[in-house]
């Protein structure tokens, strides 16, 4: 069984033809550039689309449905974004267009939720019933896992994690509150604590890792500083695992789940992000008389977007 898999992000919209097994056949792109407004991004899925449906005629292959992994809060029906901040949308019915155009079942999913199930479906939770999904990347979104599916709540808007309050005292962030999780545990939260902390340490290494550029400063030059041992880049580092571990102890107490996998551009450090996780949380944790959930890096670091659209429309 094949189904089209589209992944909207905010900079770029990406199809694939997958397989069940997430082999992609075929693949193309294009860019977003949301403001030009719903129907002209829609109408850019459909092409990408029609384009994917042309490999697959070419090759024999059947295509039985489209799923689309979107930003924001995809309704209980999967047809319509309820809203979608970096998109600028609110209430766009993306599948009715797209199918009528295309003739094949269309299927929204939020994107976070969409790599959840394609992680449950080939990856690092496969098999798991009771599990968190964390995804470390310019926000902090999730997916809770129960009873091996996803909960998505009652509006489709259960998961957004990186809104947790941490830190009252915290930077302000977009969603008008201080302190939020995704301020301090996402990819650009990450970035601000090196640039800052390179600012204060003129001979730290993070100066010549980035060129001398402060913007250049991002996740893997303070992995690859700390790595090094770069004591300001290692204290960075340090402060990062702390807000990550506070957000997820709280999600364990929570949730009670078995497994715990991260996903997104701060997982590319590998083991120097989930040794020290692991080790950190084993000792905060509070219910030490239950079993440590297994924490995990993603098994699909590529191409999650589009596994996760594709494995939505094979539902
Ligand atoms: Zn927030």
């Amino acid at each position: 069984m094949y189904t089209i898999g589209i992944d909207l992000g905010g900079t770029n919209i990406e199809a694939g033809l997958v397989d069940k097994t997430g082999h992609i056949e075929a693949r193309c792109a294009c860019q977003t550039a949301p403001e030009r407004g719903a129907r002209a991004v829609i109408q850019d899925m459909i092409a990408l689309a029609h384009a994917m449906l042309g490999a697959a005629a070419e090759k024999g292959i059947f295509v039985s449905a489209i799923g689309v992994g979107t930003p924001g809060v995809v309704d209980k029906t999967g047809t319509t974004v309820t809203f979608a901040n970096n998109l600028g949308w609110q209430g766009v019915n993306v599948a009715e267009p797209m199918r009528n155009a295309l003739g094949l079942p269309v299927v929204l999913e939020n994107d976070a939720t969409a790599a959840c199930i394609a992680e449950w479906r080939l990856g690092a939770l496969r098999g798991e019933q009771e599990a968190l999904f964390i995804t470390l990347g310019t926000g902090v979104g999730g997916c809770f896992l129960v009873g091996g599916r996803p909960y998505t709540g009652a509006f489709g808007a259960a998961g957004e994690v990186g809104h947790m309050v941490v830190d009252r005292q915290g930077p302000l962030c977009s969603c008008g509150r201080h302190g939020c999780w995704e301020m301090l545990a996402s990819a650009p939260a990450l970035a601000r604590m090196g640039r800052q902390s390179a600012a204060a340490n003129e001979t730290s290494l993070l100066h010549v890792l980035s060129g001398g550029d402060p913007a250049r400063i991002d996740g893997a030059v303070i992995s690859r500083a700390a790595a090094q041992g770069d004591e300001a880049a290692q204290a960075v580092w340090a402060r990062y695992i702390d807000a990550l571990v506070l957000g997820l102890e709280n999600l364990n107490m929570l949730l009670n789940p078995t497994a715990i996998c991260l996903a997104g551009g701060v997982t590319r450090a590998g083991a120097q992000l989930l040794e020290p996780l692991q080790n950190r949380f084993e000792r905060e944790r509070v219910y030490t008389e239950l079993p440590m959930p297994r924490l995990c890096l993603t098994a699909l670091p590529k191409d999650t977007g589009i596994l996760g659209a594709a494995m939505v429309g094979q539902r």
